[in-house]
């Protein structure tokens, strides 16, 4: 770790500027936390322009000290000491992941009057009103773009830039691990396993996918969006969360076949008769024609609905060291300028307090895929299920057993798809289990939602 003659206690030291640098301090140099080193070393004279002061990286807490690392970190730099180092700056950078101790580090930064910048999904969706509140007591900056969709900047333009307007709903391609997954499934035809294993050969998922394929990231990430948009907490157990695990080839053909693409979104909107909010995280048919259905492969979308604004779309590189990085140095450039000129970054706005609903709130329209009998009157007791849960039914198509996807021809059974109007989840699916109870019903192949509609 380096020092300079003003060392010391901080908080005595004049304030950074022309005679004095921004000292940072970046926990974690992985993925993401090398690319910041790279960034901070080879843009270093247009950040101290942008800053108004050198910006001085005077440690990079690490767990081992002997693991290989790129040549642009110097070794040393590298300390294991992570909580001294973090008394020793005037901007923390937390790039570890995790929740401890990540979190205490934080803490520890923040008490000592350090700002902090960090992309710690996990930690924010869990706990982050706890920085908040530290943050705010301390009079020092929280930033946390790159937790949110990597490079894209939404964490800002939704805090900052609507903070005038009254956003409705927040729709998002937030998780390119799976996005890169249902794309592949839908371009090849390949199953969910086979596509996750060839993800896994280009490095887009992790060797434990689990995070990605459940939800789980995604729920991070949209418990995080829900809070800035409706200016409400809401932590990641908010938020209703299903994966893709369950989805086959059979139900990517169907969307295909009739005109969606399977993405999974993160959605958060305002919903029930209180205006209260309801957050969630599942695959949803998605029309070709809307905007979400455009993006391919690993990318990340955000779509924004506000009342004033109308529709806006976010799109970009939701991961990988180089493109979160940019986001991380954005918000660092703004903590330091303000170590420099003074000011101070957004607090936490949660004063609305709107009530967050469970997904049987959440109002939205199903697609039902169902293999019947294939004899006159099925239909009018399928329909009739529908109607008595007051399901309004949009269309409903009718095909020979298997004829779309990995199915069997079967000349006694025939497939029904059922695309509904919108009507609360709860009613929902009430109706499709009942009508998994008829006995002319042999099988519900899948219940999917439909949204962007
Ligand atoms: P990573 O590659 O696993 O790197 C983690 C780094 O943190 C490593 O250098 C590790 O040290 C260090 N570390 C972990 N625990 C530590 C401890 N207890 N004490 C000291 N150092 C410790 O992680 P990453 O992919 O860069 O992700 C970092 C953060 O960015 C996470 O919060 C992640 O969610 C977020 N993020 C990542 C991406 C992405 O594309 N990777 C995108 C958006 C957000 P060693 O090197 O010694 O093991």
């Amino acid at each position: 770790m380096t020092s300079t003659a003003d060392d010391g206690d901080r908080r005595g030291a004049p304030a950074p500027g022309a005679d004095r640098p921004v000292r940072v301090a970046v926990l974690g140099c992985g993925v993401v936390g090398t690319e910041v080193v790279r960034l901070l070393r080879t843009q270093a004279e247009d950040l101290a322009a942008r800053t108004g002061a050198r910006l001085e990286l005077v440690g990079v807490a690490v767990r081992s000290l002997e693991a290989e690392r790129d040549p642009v970190v110097d070794r040393d730099l590298l300390t294991t000491d992570a909580a001294t180092l973090v008394e020793e700056a005037d901007v923390v950078v937390e790039l570890m992941g995790g929740i401890e101790p990540a979190r205490g580090l934080l803490l520890r930064a923040i008490a000592s009057g350090a700002s902090v910048v960090t992309a710690n999904k996990a930690l924010l969706g869990t706990d982050g009103p706890t920085l908040y509140r530290a943050a705010d007591a301390a009079g020092v900056d929280l930033y946390f773009e790159a937790a949110v969709a990597g490079a894209i900047p939404i964490v800002r333009p939704v805090r900052e830039s609507l903070a005038g307007d009254r956003v409705t709903r927040v729709l998002g391609i937030v998780n390119g691990t799976t996005n890169y997954v249902l794309d592949q499934m839908a371009s090849t035809g390949l199953d969910l396993d086979e596509a996750v294993k060839h993800a896994q050969e280009l490095g887009y998922a992790e060797a434990d996918p689990t995070a990605d394929v459940e939800g789980h990231d995604a729920a991070a990430k949209a418990a995080i969006l829900a809070s800035l948009a409706f200016h409400t907490r809401v932590g990641i157990d908010d938020v209703h969360c299903e994966g893709i695990t369950g989805l086959t080839a059979e139900d990517v053909a169907w969307a295909n076949e009739t005109g969606h693409v399977l993405k999974l979104l993160a959605i958060a909107e305002r919903s029930g008769p209180d205006d209260g909010v309801v957050v969630r995280v599942h695959p949803a048919l998605v029309p070709l024609t809307h905007p979400l259905a455009s993006v391919r492969g690993a990318f990340n979308a955000v779509f924004v609905e506000a009342e004033a604004a109308g529709e806006l779309m976010f799109y970009g590189r939701g991961a990988g060291g180089a493109p979160t990085a940019s986001a991380v140095l954005g918000d660092l450039v703004t903590a330091a300028r303000h170590r420099v000129l003074g000011g101070k970054g957004p607090v936490e706005s949660s004063y609305a307090e709107l009530p967050v609903h469970p997904i049987a709130d959440a109002v939205t329209r199903y697609q039902v895929h169902l293999r019947v009998a294939d004899r006159s009157g099925v239909l009018a007791q399928v329909a009739q299920v529908f109607a008595g849960h007051d399901v309004s039914i949009e269309t409903v198509r009718q095909a020979r057993a298997g004829a779309v996807g990995a199915g069997t021809a079967d000349a006694e059974q025939a497939e029904l798809l059922v695309v509904t109007h919108a009507a609360t989840d709860a009613a929902l699916a009430a109706t499709v289990r009942d009508v998994g109870e008829l006995p002319v019903v042999t099988h519900v192949l899948s219940v999917l939602r439909v949204e962007g509609v």
